[in-house]
């Protein structure tokens, strides 16, 4: 019987891409990933290092431009090292095999430049060598800038303006716009643009703990907040960073994702939720990172800004280096230049005469909807109805046949 062939064919079809599913699930990517014995840092000249393993044997060098003091060796067991204090330039080996056992298999190589600290995982392998690992997050990191996705014009009025108010976007998008060719102004190329706004944004911005602690609210990420307080969390670095960016011309993203923090760990990064947010800029052939919010050392805490400048270690970071701690799921395109086009849409002209009819009538008063998290609940209520209804079906004839 044809049909009944079908059928069976489909049921054993869906069994295994029901299985394939789990074992996805199941088995963490890493175990299929190529580990590697040599990483670069950045793509940035003038600070990288450039680390390689050969023979358990660590081998580091780089350039650190601007480093007043620089430290480095192995977590915990870091000391003053020698570097060139004209060039930044530095270069040592470490022997892998006096590491102490009690880390299981894992230890860091460390940096400290100024009052900066970076580090990169290392691991030791099934064999004994030690090795830069791959979990996975290098593949995703590259698939998820590669296939950024639009947003809608909403959304990016929101983050200018986060009431929608037109006057206030035309004067926050001007600031922008003067306040991102002061500081590119003399600037050589797009390159030096980059570095020069990555590093105002991570200079000048304070990371906004009591915002995180009680509530982050589509105010404290949108660029006119930022300009006027300087108080953000990570979401309006990288807005604050791409909008200045887009200024000059260039295209960004908005990278959402997972960092190895909150308790998720280096072999977690691929499959977590999301908890961060950094940029991507595109230059030319290829595509810039960055990570403004953690190359930042300041803090607004308590009502109190304390000052602790940057470092550029997040600054052109190589996608390897990247994936240590950082996994990104989405990348989103928010034009915020374009920010206006929102006011022009049917959305927004309903909401502005139904809130005048609202203001006309002051017994009944309802504030305008600002939640950009808010989301539209048609598609999950499609869904729900279209899992339902043959469920009650099967129900139905079930309670039949048992009669
Ligand atoms: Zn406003």
């Amino acid at each position: 019987m044809p049909a009944m062939k079908l059928l069976t064919d489909i049921i054993k079809k869906s069994v295994a891409v029901g299985v394939v599913i789990l074992m996805e699930i199941a088995t963490p990517l890493w175990a299929f990933a190529e580990n590697n014995n040599s990483l670069l840092t950045t793509n940035n000249p003038d600070y990288y290092a450039e680390l390689r393993i050969k023979d358990n044997t660590l081998y580091a060098k780089g350039k650190y431009t601007g480093a007043e003091s620089f430290a480095g060796g192995l977590f915990n067991s870091e000391k003053d090292l020698e570097f060139n204090s004209d060039t930044g330039e530095f270069s040592f080996e470490i022997d892998l095999n006096q590491v102490d056992e009690k880390y299981g298999g894992y230890e860091y190589v460390y940096f400290r430049v100024n009052n900066g600290y970076m580090r990169y995982l290392m691991r030791m392998d099934d064999e004994g060598n030690w090795c830069f690992p791959d979990n996975g997050a290098a593949e995703k990191n590259r698939a998820v800038i590669e296939n950024p996705v639009n947003t809608p014009s909403k959304l990016w009025a929101a983050y200018v303006c986060s009431h929608y108010d037109p006057e206030h976007t035309r004067a926050v998008l001007e600031k922008v716009k003067n306040l991102s060719d002061e500081i590119c102004q003399g600037a050589s190329d797009d390159y030096e643009k980059i570095l020069r706004i990555c590093r105002w944004v991570s200079d000048n911005l304070y990371y906004d703990h009591d915002a995180r602690d009680i509530s982050v609210t589509a105010e404290t990420v949108c660029l006119e907040h930022v300009l006027e307080t300087r108080h953000t969390v990570c979401g309006g670095y990288a807005n604050m960073f791409n909008a200045l960016c887009q200024a000059q011309g260039l295209s960004t993203m908005n990278v959402r994702g997972a960092t190895a923090t909150d308790g998720i760990t280096f072999d977690e990064l691929t499959n977590a939720g999301i908890n961060h947010e950094w940029s991507a800029v595109r230059l030319d052939d290829r595509i810039v990172i960055v990570d403004a919010g953690w190359n930042s050392l300041n803090d607004y805490k308590n009502g109190e800004e304390i000052y602790r400048g940057c470092f550029e270690f997040y600054t052109d970071i190589t996608i390897e280096a990247l994936s240590m701690d950082h996994c990104g799921y989405s990348a989103e395109i928010r034009e915020f230049f374009k920010a206006e086009e929102y006011f022009k849409t049917d959305e927004y002209i309903t909401s502005v005469s139904q809130s005048t009819a609202q203001e006309s009538n002051p017994g009944n008063e309802t504030p305008v909807n600002d939640d950009t998290n808010t989301t539209d609940n048609t598609g999950f209520v499609i869904i729900l109805l279209v899992l339902l209804v043959p469920l009650v079906i099967l129900m139905l004839i079930f309670i039949k046949k048992r009669r």
